[in-house]
């Protein structure tokens, strides 16, 4: 394979990327203008239960106004595009699988794909994010694939214009769900938290932030069950946790915080270091993981800001460090 490298007699690739979102292609782009001629494994779209696509969250996302260098915002399906493109342009490779198994015992290491082959590599940087969790309803997967107001990210979508001056709901009683509610309080007329239980998990502080906000209304014990609208949301279905009894609220704007997936199930018996959530652990400076030569970079590694731009970046930083890795053992 063009770009591979001989150590003790062993073909092998220098940089081998897995995940194709905004920290992937970053590390694409500067492993490929390094001349360290990446491949980039972005991975075949599944439907469980959520769409999970190459490309990433963005590619559920219809406009993104914060991405820098886009003043008039981008839709996430040609910002993935145009970070596709751009390491394409400087001779990445790319492979339409996933890798299911990582062989990490010492470098080079050995990694499996969906497509039945093994691919060699020095350096391996994990770039395959992390899901938002869904409840998992019908109603509120095609309204979230297709911009119809309900969404997994307040912070990306809560300024968009349909949600400013309407009722909205958030899912959820954690920090995430708190932080998201403080948010849209900003835009919405008001903003219903809607929580299973009769109890926060969130912190201390940030349930006192949002049980003092007077936009914010917290509705206990309570599931959605359906979400309501046919192109655009109208409401939601509640179903009390306690009695089963249903009622409707009218909202414009649903927002699920229940939590995150971190997409790392392909590294069970790898050896590589989990935090307790299942993200991967990073040295505490850098983004090598505990195993030399393996790094990581994106969602994947990062439980708290979540954003392309911090993907990207982090993606940048895995680039870099891994050609300085490599260099310093006389892989070029
Ligand atoms: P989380 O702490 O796991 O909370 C998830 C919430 O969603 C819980 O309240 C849970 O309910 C609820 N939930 C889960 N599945 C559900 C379902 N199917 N239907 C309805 N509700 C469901 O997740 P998170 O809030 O995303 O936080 C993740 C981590 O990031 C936490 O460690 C958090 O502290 C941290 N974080 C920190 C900050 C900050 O400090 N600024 C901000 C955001 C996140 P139950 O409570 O009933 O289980």
């Amino acid at each position: 394979m063009s770009g591979s490298t001989h150590a003790g007699g062993e073909a092998a690739e220098r940089v081998v990327i897995i995940g194709s979102g905004p920290a992937g292609w970053t590390a694409a782009i500067y492993a490929a203008r390094a001349n360290l001629s990446p491949i980039v494994y972005e991975g075949v779209p599944s439907a469980n239960p959520a769409p999970v696509l190459p490309g990433g969250q963005l590619m559920l996302t219809t406009e993104v106004e914060n991405y820098p260098g886009f003043p008039e915002g981008v839709s996430g399906t040609e910002l993935m595009e145009l970070f596709r493109a751009q390491a394409m342009r400087f001779g990445t490779r790319v492979v339409g699988e996933n890798i299911e198994r990582c062989e990490l015992g010492g470098s080079p290491f050995t990694l499996h794909s969906s497509g039945g082959s093994t691919v060699r590599a020095h350096a391996v940087i994990l770039a395959t994010g992390a899901t938002a969790n869904w409840i998992g309803l019908p109603s509120e997967l095609r309204l979230a694939t297709t911009g119809g107001g309900v969404s997994a990210c307040a912070v990306c979508d809560g300024a968009l214009p349909p949600f400013r001056d309407q009722p909205l709901a958030v899912v959820g009683g954690g920090d995430t769900a708190m932080e998201e509610a403080s948010y849209l309080a900003k835009f919405g007329s008001k903003v219903y938290v809607i929580h299973r239980r009769g109890e926060l998990r969130a912190s201390k502080a940030m349930q006192d932030r949002v049980l003092a906000n007077p936009k914010i209304e917290m509705v206990w014990n309570s599931r959605v069950s359906d979400v309501l609208g046919k192109d655009f949301i109208e409401g939601i279905e509640l179903t009390s946790t306690i009695d089963g009894s249903t009622r409707s609220l009218p909202v414009r704007g649903l927002f699920i915080a229940i939590g995150h997936s971190p997409a790392t199930g392909f590294l069970s018996g790898s050896g590589v270091e989990l935090d307790e959530a299942g993200y991967v652990r990073l040295r505490t400076r850098g983004s090598m993981t505990n195993i030399e030569g393996v790094f990581a970079a994106g969602d994947v590694a990062d439980s708290v800001y979540r954003q392309a731009i911090t993907a990207s970046g982090m993606g940048c930083q895995a680039a870099i460090e891994s050609e300085r890795w490599l260099a310093a053992r006389g892989i070029h």
